[in-house]
């Protein structure tokens, strides 16, 4: 009983040290669970993958296995016990010029790469943690597990799935990055779910101009400007997207922007996610201008070289179609 009483008091500060870490190297939000598989999320991922709801991202449906990999952490790390999930605010209070000859980013993509952000967060959290219990052995996962990141973070009681398909804070609302860290520790974990707190709001749902947004918490990728302007390799966009851009070169924040909770923005402390050149959008113009070299040069270490260059003059191309053709556009080429 003692033996038991011990250990269950050793992993209560544990947990606490870890998280009062995890505070220190900047996280926001920070919840610890059991490592275990995801069977629900699996379920619902694959039914997604069936529906053909990932569009041409086929390293999402390799295999069973790499789906398997995805949805249980002890085939990422054999003797995980533990998984610590975190968030970190990247609302900055900028906004996009209204401005035709511009072509509007993602607001997460403006400044520097998260993974490189979180990943060296998450890279000095396991260091320390090694430091303070020898025995501890842990991997670090951003975005290497696409969809799983978001069910992490609702079963450590970080948020909700917003029906928009991100992860919505009552602190932060949906501005947040996501990261875990697996380890082979038993720890305190964290029971408390914060409950969905969308209620009736279909804002999102409404506001999606390709409704993308199929029903609450599906989105079909086929169909979101955010997929068709990062990750589509074709050299044409859809009609679809072409016809409702609304301005946007890369990625959208249509649903994000219209969401009530995001009225909760605070601007966060990380330095890194402030936009890179006072940008956060782009001249058409120069962007179709871009050598390989100019574009390696400018987007190194920023999400925006997601697109290549090939998708990214693609997506400008669309766009000053689209304003050539709009009689109302004040500007012209
Ligand atoms: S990112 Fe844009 S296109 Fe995609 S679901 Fe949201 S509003 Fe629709």
């Amino acid at each position: 009983m003692l033996a038991i009483e011990q250990d269950t008091k050793q992993s209560t500060s544990r947990a606490a040290k870890i998280k009062a870490r995890a505070f220190a190297e900047g996280f926001d939000k920070v919840g610890v669970v059991r490592a275990e598989s995801l069977e629900e999320e699996r379920a619902r991922l694959e039914e997604w993958l069936r529906r053909g709801f990932h569009g041409e991202m086929q390293w999402m449906a390799r295999d069973r296995e790499s789906l398997l990999r995805r949805t249980d952490p002890r085939l990422i790390l054999p003797d995980a016990r533990s998984v610590v999930s975190v968030a970190l605010n990247y609302y900055t209070p900028h906004e996009h010029r209204d401005d035709p000859a511009q072509g509007k980013i993602s607001r997460y993509a403006w400044g520097d790469d998260y993974h490189d952000v979180l990943g060296a967060k998450l890279k000095s959290l396991l260091a320390w943690i090694k430091e303070q219990w020898p025995e501890a052995e842990g991997k670090v996962c951003v975005d290497a597990q696409p969809a799983m990141d978001k069910a992490w973070a609702v079963r450590a009681g970080l948020g909700w799935l917003g029906k928009h398909s991100n992860l919505i804070t009552r602190e932060y609302g949906s501005w947040v990055f996501l990261g875990e860290l697996v380890l082979n520790l038993d720890l305190e974990y964290d029971t408390e779910i914060v409950e969905d707190h969308c209620g009736t709001c279909t804002l999102c749902l409404e506001a999606c101009p390709t409704n993308a947004i199929t029903e609450a918490r599906v989105v079909d990728s086929n169909r979101c400007i955010s997929y068709g302007t990062i990750e589509l390799r074709r050299d044409e966009l859809p009609e679809l997207i072409t016809a409702n851009q609304q301005g946007w070169l890369y990625g959208c924040d249509i649903c994000q922007d219209v969401c009530p909770w995001n009225r909760f923005e605070r601007p966060t402390t990380e330095t890194a996610f402030e936009p890179r050149l006072n940008e956060t959008s782009l001249p058409l113009l120069r962007v179709i201008e871009l050598t390989p070299d100019e574009h390696a040069a400018r987007f190194r270490r920023s999400p925006v070289k997601r697109a290549k260059l090939h998708g990214l003059q693609r997506n400008a191309v669309a766009l000053l179609v689209q304003a050539n053709d709009n009689k109302d556009s004040t500007f012209k080429i």
